[in-house]
């Protein structure tokens, strides 16, 4: 029994609707699926439906952008409560932003003399919260660049014309954001982001668990954050961040998460659920 507890739709950056994911959950007969689109949660109540009638166990959650001195890192937050009003609120935000980073991405290739219209990435992304792979998509879509790859390398990575910082989080606050909304916060694909030497200090912010296995992570990769993890009393998660078919092969399928796992995490939250106050239990009766 197997997880895949990372994986983006089309309400973010990937390319298959919840139907999809699900129907592909099923062909490698995933027991339990999260889905994490990037600042969403929409996704979440057709993907819980879908996996129902697939008899697969649904865990909503979201990929949030966190900072942290100066270093970008991506917090998962599992088991939240979709509807929890701050969350909802916070997530707009980030949205908003994120539809204003595009308006700004793609003035800044116009600049370059680049003909990228702004309607064609929207109507591609389709969705509240675009990102970077929904400009290449529609740069690719309009002629403009040969494929995905070009157009990072010219105008999309770290540091080249078009790439505009996102608004960040930071990570403490993020962390207390996902534990507001009832989750568990976990560090996404530590490997990626070069700031190992933070995670003590985020562990001490509450931070739950890391993301030992991923699409990206070598084998001695996943040991040594396993290691880090069982040092700091950190739950241990993984996912392939599967993006659909946007990058190629669909990478859904290359990691599987031992289910036990997931009991892992279920039962550091039934620790958590705060018992009824007496206040409480009056207020009830
Ligand atoms: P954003 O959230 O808008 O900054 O975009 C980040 C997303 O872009 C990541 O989640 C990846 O899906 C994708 N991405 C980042 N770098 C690359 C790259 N070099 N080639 C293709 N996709 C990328
Ligand atoms: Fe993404
Ligand atoms: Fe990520
Ligand atoms: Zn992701």
């Amino acid at each position: 029994m197997f997880a895949d507890l990372h994986l983006h739709t089309n309400f973010s950056d990937g390319t298959y609707t919840p139907e999809e994911l699900t129907a592909q959950g099923k062909r490698f007969g995933f027991r339990a699926l999260a889905l994490s689109d990037h600042d969403t949660v929409e996704g979440c109540v057709r993907m819980a439906t879908a996996c129902s009638a697939a008899d697969i166990e649904f865990i909503p959650a979201t990929e949030l952008t966190a900072e942290l001195d100066g270093n970008e890192l991506h917090l998962l937050g599992y088991f939240i409560d979709t509807t929890n009003a701050k969350l909802l609120v916070e997530l707009a935000r980030f949205q908003e932003v994120r539809q204003n980073r595009i308006r700004e991405m793609v003035a800044r290739i116009q600049n370059l003399n680049v003909p990228l219209r702004e309607e064609t990435v929207f109507e591609i992304a389709n969705c509240r919260a675009p990102g970077r792979p929904h400009v290449a998509r529609a740069l690719v879509k309009a002629g403009l660049c040969k494929n995905l790859d070009e157009a990072f390398e010219r105008f999309l990575k770290k540091d080249r014309p078009a790439w505009v910082p996102k608004f960040k989080m930071s990570a403490p606050q993020a962390v207390e954001l996902i534990h507001h909304a009832g989750g568990l916060a976990v560090m996404a694909h530590p490997g990626l982001n070069n700031c190992d030497d933070l995670i003590p200090a985020l562990a001490e912010c509450g931070l739950d668990g890391l993301e030992c296995y991923h699409t990206k992570h070598a084998a001695a990769q996943a040991y040594h954050y396993q290691k880090i993890a069982e040092q700091l009393g950190l739950l241990v998660t993984g996912g392939s961040d599967c993006h659909g078919l946007s990058k190629g092969r669909p990478l859904i399928g290359g990691v599987k998460l031992p289910y036990w796992r997931v009991e892992e995490m279920k039962k550091l939250l039934a620790k958590r659920v705060t018992r009824p106050t007496q206040a409480n239990l009056q207020s009830a009766t």
